[in-house]
């Protein structure tokens, strides 16, 4: 499988331009969902969480509460790594597991943390979304309705803009309407068909 992995800050158009890989046939697994899903009720990781925390940090309905869980990992670094070494496996398995069973010619892979996670090491090609700092603050404020300061506090914990574009293969600056962004998802789309053929034809 042919795997693009999809990356860019907070803000950058990373939801726009998967939606449009999409709309041109190519299925897209998103690392936030498939976080989501290790932990849905019924999951191994959900029934460990509620073992180690108490059933306190289910919510009514039987599924997790997150701030909770949040706040307990942000006061607490063993409870961090005692988290992080039941999930990674879980989303690394599963995010296999979808990238390989996707039925398209290519698959897109978006992550907001791509490039700080090491997670490229699954991709066959990078593709960052880019777009000057000014407007990544300006389009996450009017979104999120967030102020100024919550945006670029979110912006301080992911990696720089340079970091990104150091780890790319393909960029799509995304400064012009979403015409423009459009046009370059569909050049890169007929480019990324052509790489997945010849790959398809060296395995
Ligand atoms: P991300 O998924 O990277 O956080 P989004 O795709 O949600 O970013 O884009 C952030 C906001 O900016 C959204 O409201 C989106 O509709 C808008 N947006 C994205 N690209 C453009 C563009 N080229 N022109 C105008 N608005 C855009």
């Amino acid at each position: 499988m042919f795997v693009v992995g999809l990356t860019g800050g907070i803000g950058s158009g990373k939801s726009a331009a998967s939606a449009h890989f999409e709309s041109l046939g190519i299925a897209c697994v998103d690392a936030d969902q498939v976080s989501r899903e290790v932990v849905e009720p019924g999951s191994i990781a959900l029934q460990a969480i509620a073992e180690r925390h108490g059933n306190g940090i289910l919510l009514a309905d039987g599924s997790l509460d997150r701030a909770a869980l949040r706040k307990i990992i942000f006061s607490s670094e063993v409870e961090k790594q005692w988290l992080e070494a039941l999930l990674h496996p879980l989303i690394a398995e599963e995010t296999g597991r979808q990238l390989m069973s996707a039925s398209s010619p290519y698959v897109l892979f978006v992550s907001p943390l791509l490039v700080e996670s090491g997670q490229v090491a699954w991709c066959q090609r990078v593709l960052i979304i880019d777009v000057p700092e000014s407007v990544q603050i300006s389009r996450t404020m009017a979104r999120d309705n967030n102020d100024r300061a919550q945006v670029e506090s979110i912006m301080a914990s992911q990696a720089t803009r340079q970091q990104r574009l150091d780890a790319a293969d393909d960029v799509i600056c995304n400064d012009g309407d979403l015409q423009s962004l459009h046009s370059a998802v569909e050049n890169l789309h007929k480019h990324y068909l052509e790489l997945a053929k010849s790959h398809a034809n060296q395995a």
